[in-house]
């Protein structure tokens, strides 16, 4: 594969810088020890600030799916209220449900946003032992608002947010702390702008509480033992040494852009990506942005197409010429694109792809 940098847009896994795919060249080390023990040391300091937290940040070797189900499996042991609104929000529902839970849905149109209303109204129902939500649904390019989900989910004292932000975390902007969110998950391999194969998640001290009363939570996916683990540097299994040294490069390289510059280089890209749509649209190709206006994910933009075209047409024809965007998800691969602008990407480079979508489209 020789495709050069930067022309990779797919929502994840992302473009990994080549000194970061480098880093991760070098040779093992055990996993015990004081030398692991200050390596962590140094990824814990990246990690609570791109989570905005004091809490320790659990690195887990899995793919973000994994936590969701860590999530659940720690999170509750009765009935789970999931708040759907594209597919992975779903992905989570679903797993509340395999894990044997009971579980009510507040499902809305995918490409809108939960309201606060709906859910209100879903809480003073029946009670809750938590409540899932997508961050950012990678599905659709939709955002949730996590500080006025949390507001309401908080007026309820039994009951915890649980959050998959696997394409939020490190693209948009997130306060685990001062939201008062739960449970915060992401995998590596999206805006974090790693190779796949780590996730890492944040749980707050009544996360931990509900864990240690919830019984059958298994063992691999067991976060009061990951928790006893990080607070002395070390992981309970062996962690997935090559994308650590991997993610030690890019943690420095995001020390050094700042996480506010981040969300901001990630909001300007989202920018450029919906005022391309409205130029496209006024030039007489019907494009449209999925998610409601005011409600959109600054990582991931869908796009749906003019009707009668071909979604995955337009995908294979940007493949052709060497770039690479995503296909619509689930329900909405016949009649979306995916722009994944998140992890390393800049303007300029999007402007590159935006051009190259233009051509193939007019
Ligand atoms: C990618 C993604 C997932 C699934 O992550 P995997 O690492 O593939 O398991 C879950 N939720 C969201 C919002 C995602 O974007």
């Amino acid at each position: 594969m020789n495709r050069p940098y930067g022309r990779f847009f797919l929502p994840g896994p992302v473009e990994v810088r080549p000194e970061v795919l480098a880093a991760q060249l070098q040779p093992m080390t055990g996993h015990r020890g004081p030398d692991v023990q200050a390596f962590i040391g140094e990824l814990q300091a990246g990690l609570k600030d791109a989570f905005r937290t004091e809490r320790p940040v659990f690195i887990v070797p899995c793919s973000g799916t994994g936590l969701m189900e860590a999530a659940i499996r720690n999170g509750a042991s009765n009935r789970v209220l999931s708040l759907v609104n594209g597919a992975f929000s779903k992905r989570f529902s679903s797993i509340a449900s395999q894990c044997g839970l009971e579980v009510d849905e507040v499902s809305i149109p995918w490409g809108e946003a939960h309201d606060p209303d709906q859910v209100s109204t879903a809480l003073s129902v029946r009670k809750y032992d938590a409540v899932t939500v997508a961050h950012s649904e990678t599905s659709t390019g939709v955002l949730n608002d996590l500080q006025m989900l949390s507001g309401i989910v908080h007026q309820h004292e039994e009951t915890l947010l649980l959050v998959d932000s696997v394409s939020g975390a490190a693209g948009a902007e997130l306060q685990t702390d001062l939201w008062g969110l739960d449970f915060v998950l992401t995998g590596g391999q999206k805006a974090f702008s790693v190779p796949p194969g780590v996730s890492f998640g944040v749980a707050s001290s009544s996360m931990i509480e509900r864990a240690k009363e919830v019984g059958g939570r298994g063992y691999y996916f067991d976060l009061v033992r990951y928790f006893e683990n990080i607070e002395k540097l070390q992981t309970p299994t062996t962690p997935p040494l090559s994308t650590l040294f991997a993610l030690q490069v890019q943690l420095r390289l995001m020390a050094k852009e700042t996480m506010e510059g981040r969300w901001a280089r990630h909001q300007e890209m989202a920018e450029r990506t919906w005022a391309w749509v409205e130029e496209m649209a006024s030039l007489g190709i019907q494009l449209k942005v999925v998610a409601a206006e005011g409600h959109r994910s600054p990582t991931v933009t869908a796009i749906q197409v003019p009707d009668g075209v071909s979604a995955p047409s337009i995908v294979d024809a940007v493949k052709d010429r060497g770039w690479v965007i995503g296909g619509g998800y689930g329900k909405l691969k016949p009649t979306t694109f995916r722009i994944g602008h998140m992890g390393e990407h800049t303007e300029d480079a999007l402007e590159g792809l935006l051009s190259v979508l233009a051509e193939i489209l007019s």
